[in-house]
This record gives C-alpha cells, structure tokens and sequence, in this order.
C-alpha cells in the first residue's frame, strides 16, 4: 500500500448526476470529495467494463473537467489518456465537475436521450487512485418525467434516486437503467428478481415470470445456492437487439422489441437470460484467477475465457432444454449449429480455445476480414468442449456425477471456501476429479492444440450420432463470404484453403461476373458448375477490372445435425437422460 492509497482511505465521496442536455446525450457529473489530506489526488476512469475484454478508452467521452473548493477555481493537469491530477494542497474538500458523452447504443456502453439514461458505471465514475476500496453514493436528479431508477446497488433510505456502493468493484458492476421503464418482479429461488424493460416490445409478462423462474431454478440447482437476496434484468428493447452482460447482482440484455411472440424469438431471448443469470457464478463469483481484483487501468489476460463464457453458453441452452419449455429437438438443433460453427471456420485449424481467451483483447473483440481464418471463438468451440467434458464424466459415472458437480464443487472451493479465482491446472484437476481420469490428452488435443472434433465418440455415449450432410458430396464452392453493397456484391471474406484463397479473389473485390455471367445472387454464382471446372471471374478492384482464372475446388463445409441411433442401448439412455434431465 503506498503513502497515496493511505490517504485515499479517509476521503468521502459523493456523486450528483444531472440530465440538463440529455437530447444532446450528456450527463453532468459532479464528484464532492471530503476528507482530503494530501497534496494531490490522481482521479481515474477505467478503460474498460469486466465481461467485455476490449479496452474502450471510455474517457474520451469526458469534457469540461474542472475542480473547485470553497467557490475558487483548483488547478487540475490531465497526466494520462484516464487521469486527471487534481492540486488539493491545503484542501480538506474539493468538488470536480465534469461532462460525459453518452450515445453508444450497447449493454456495456452509457446511452442517454430524453427516454432514458443507461449508466455504465464503470465507463462513467472516476475513483481516487488507491481508493477502490472506498465507498461512495450516487444521487441522480431524473431529466423532466423520467420516474424510476433500476439498479442492484442498495438505496439510500427511502430515495430511489439515491443509491450507494460499498467499493468501487461493486459500483462498477452495477449498471444503472433510469427513465420510464416498465418494472416487473416475481421470486425465484428465494431471490428477489426485477425486470426493467426499456423500449416496449411484444413480451408477456406473466408468461415471462414464470419462465425466467424456471431458468433460476435450474440454475440454482446446479450450484445448490443462489448467493444474491436482489437480482435485476436491465432489457434494452430495440427494432434490432441482441447481446447481454453480466454482472454480481443485475445484468443488462438487449433484445429485439417485437421478438417475443415466435418460438424461436422467444426461446433466443430465454437462451440469453439463461447465459447471462448464469454468469452470476460462473465468471462473476467462480471465476478465473485473473478476473477480479481487476486492473481497470489495462488488459487482464486469462487463457480461461473458454471455460467462463464458453461454459456459460453450453449451460445457457442447456439451462432451457431442462425446464421442458421446448422440445429435445431444439437443443439437439442449437449443439449442431454450434459443431458447424466449430468445424466451417478455418481458424479452428490455427487458434487453439486457451489462445483464443489469452487474445480476446486483441481478436475475438477486434475482428476483422482474416479472423475467420485466424481465430476461433471460445463461446462456440468452449461450449462444445463443455459438452465433451460432460458427456465423458457422466458415462465414466454411469450417469452418477455431470458436469454439474464439477461447477459446485469449483465454486465452493474457490468462490467459497479459497475466496479466490482459480488457475489453469486447479480447473483441470476440478474436472479429472469427477472424471476420474487424468486429461492431458483431452487438453493437449481440444484446449491447447487444434485437433478435430470426435463428436460421434462422445455423442454415442448417449444414444446420440452426428451425420454430415455433405459427406461424400461432390460439389464445387467458391470459398467466400459476400456483402451487397449499393446493389453491387462484395467480397467480405475469403475462407483459407478454397478456390477463391487459391486462386487470389481478395476482400473488396466487386464480384462482376463469371464465365460472362452478370454476379448478382451469392447463391447462383457457380450453378451448373462441376468440381475441376476453371471458370473466369471478373472482378473489379481498385477501380481497375480483372479477370481471374480459378479452377473450382470441392466443398470443405460441413452440415450437422444429430439423430438417434436405431436402438439405444440401457447405458446410453442412462448417460442421455442424466445429460438432458428428459
Ligand atoms: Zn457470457
């Protein structure tokens, strides 16, 4: 602890934030600290929000940041892209005043206009170098007829516009939603749950409590406890909506308003609650050993994302298939895009699952043309590795333990009982302990190398196989990923190792025609093409035309989907039933 944060022990701080231009997106924030006793005060603002592993630069969003005490102007230097040096020699207080920009639409973003104001907390609160531990409180004056505030952060008396934090990890894991939204709440698990619905939509709300209680219950199963007392879905309904992040006690989704009323809208949405609430222990308590304490100020690299989002998105899925809402069917469809996912992005061949954790800050969050061929994601081929993991430990048991035991057991002993996060070889040894087998081959093949997949070995241990539908198909494919633009068909990608990769069609080229064929539907492009033809395809690129020779390759692609086998044998329906609770 150094003399700095000693000093930041004693300060009191409070915020007011104020609407007075939210039709142009700002919030006025003013920051009173009391108790000061050192010559200068660094104040920061994190450059990034947990559960989103990209570096935001949130203080690019500040202006007109200026400090006073007792009515006179304090000199204030700016030392870092996030810090602002505040002169408080002689001072005992000192009040900062600063503008914040609010207008990028996503759950770990602030957005303000005359609606609403969603407050990413992190992305917006400066706190006093060394002074994380500190608490602080919020009072929010609404902009004109706005009347509600949903947060988990605890109120202040009766005031629902007053609300406080006991330490600055936990304001920052507290989004706050203020405005007119549509409040709802039911019991679940022996918790207290609010939904604040932003934007309107076409949702049932009674139909919504019951289901979303279902989900908790099978959650909460799993862990055999539900830590929190209150618990807050923040959901951002827009024409077009997706996404969600999670936090200790809330989460904050994004949803398509009028995506309700079909199944699969309804079951999308039902999958997203499932993946966020989870998070609550896996990632936010259970959790890898460099995720929390956070380093707010630069990347925090852990090789387990897979296990922390990746294993979130097995068990949001799976969550739903166990409160018999929608049929075997669905989940078994939802595995099977998840195993094409896997097996049609070459960079699967290239990125092993820990590297694509380790460089989420610099790939899985910053993608770009090449990332298909370069990367994986650790939510896909993660997910599936959980399935593996779990189907091997339920049929080495003989449907006695799953994948289940492993997570209670993990967050017991770290979350509870360690009250810490976990390392890579202690989450190996977590699982080889329910497995009962020692894994260095499952991890060398599957989380440290880029083996292919053998989904029929551990499918089969439930009755399961999986069939390619292109198996032996002897059809020609391009190799490319197209955009419209302006009428005119792009290239957006081209996959590694295909006819286009071969033979150089590039990113940007305009597809203009081929074999003198006018290009205009992505579908059509080689009808009536054979594998081995060489065809000419004209493209513009730099605003220059060319012609390019390419000689058509057979398709790589595959297309999944699983099916029972004929007879299933008595231990394969022990290890199925186990698996998805039917
Ligand atoms: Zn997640």
């Amino acid at each position: 602890m150094s003399s700095m944060s000693q000093a930041a022990g004693a300060l009191q701080i409070s915020y007011t934030v104020s609407f007075p231009e939210a039709q142009a997106h700002y919030a006025d924030i003013e920051m009173d600290i009391k108790g000061l006793a050192q010559n200068k005060l660094d104040l920061k603002l994190p450059v990034w929000t947990p559960g989103s592993y990209l570096v935001r630069e949130f203080s690019k969003n500040v202006e007109s940041f200026t400090a006073q005490s007792g009515g006179k102007a304090v000199s204030v230097v700016k030392t870092r892209k996030n810090t602002w040096e505040v002169n408080t020699q002689g001072l005992s207080s000192v009040k900062v005043k600063y503008r914040f920009y609010a207008f990028e639409i996503s759950v770990r973003t602030a957005f303000i206009d005359v609606t609403h104001a969603f407050l990413s907390t992190s992305g917006m609160f400066f706190y006093p170098e060394g002074g994380l531990n500190l608490p602080s409180t919020i009072k929010i004056i609404p902009y004109k007829g706005w009347d509600k505030v949903s947060t988990s952060l605890a109120k202040v008396g009766t005031n629902d516009f007053t609300v406080t934090a006991p330490n600055y990890d936990i304001l920052y894991d507290s989004p706050i939603e203020v405005g007119n939204q549509d409040i709802f709440g039911f019991k679940a698990a022996g918790v207290d749950y609010e939904v604040a619905m932003y934007g309107g939509g076409n949702y049932d709300k009674e139909r919504l409590k019951k289901d979303m209680a279902k989900i908790i219950e099978v959650e909460t199963a799993i862990y055999g406890e539900n830590p929190n007392k209150r618990y807050v879905f923040i959901v951002h309904n827009y024409l077009k909506g997706g996404g969600g992040l999670e936090h200790l006690s809330s989460t904050v989704l994004g949803a398509a308003r009028d995506g309700y009323a079909t199944e699969a809208g309804y079951e999308g949405f039902l999958g997203l609650v499932a993946h966020e609430h989870f998070h609550l222990w896996n990632v936010k308590r259970l959790r890898p050993i460099a995720l929390g304490p956070f380093d707010y100020e630069n990347e925090n690299y852990t090789t387990n994302l897979w296990i922390a989002e990746g294993f979130t998105a097995y068990y949001d899925n799976l969550s739903v298939r166990r409160t018999n809402l929608f049929p075997v069917e669905n989940y078994l469809k939802a595995l099977a895009a998840d195993f094409n996912i896997v097996d049609n992005t070459p960079g699967t061949k290239v990125q092993p699952l820990s590297q694509a954790s380790f460089d989420a800050w610099i790939k899985s969050y910053r993608p770009d043309e090449n990332t298909i061929n370069t990367s994986i994601s650790y939510y896909n081929k993660g997910s599936v590795v959980g399935m593996l993991m779990d189907l091997e430990i339920i049929n080495d048991t003989k449907g006695a333990k799953s994948l289940d035991d492993v997570m209670r057991y993990m967050y017991n002993e770290y979350y509870k009982v360690k009250k810490r996060g976990y390392t890579d070889a202690e989450f190996k040894a977590g699982v080889e302990k329910f497995a009962g087998k020692n894994l260095d081959d499952f991890y060398a093949k599957y989380i440290n190398g880029v083996d292919d997949i053998d989904y029929n070995k551990y499918l089969g241990y439930a009755g399961y196989k999986v069939v390619d539908e292109y198996e032996g198909l002897n059809a020609p494919d391009l190799g490319l990923r197209t955009t419209t633009v302006a009428g005119k068909l792009k290239v957006a990608a081209v996959l590694r190792g295909t006819s286009a990769w071969v033979d150089g069609i590039n990113v940007n080229d305009e597809l203009v025609s081929v074999d003198g064929v006018p290009a205009t539907d992505p579908k059509t492009l080689i009808d009536g093409k054979q594998v081995g033809d060489k065809i000419q395809v004209v493209v513009m690129r730099d605003g220059r035309q060319l012609t390019l020779p390419v000689t058509l390759l057979k398709v790589t692609l595959k297309k999944y989907h699983i099916e029972s086998v004929t007879e299933p044998t008595a231990s394969q329906m022990t290890v199925r039933k186990k698996w998805l609770k039917i």
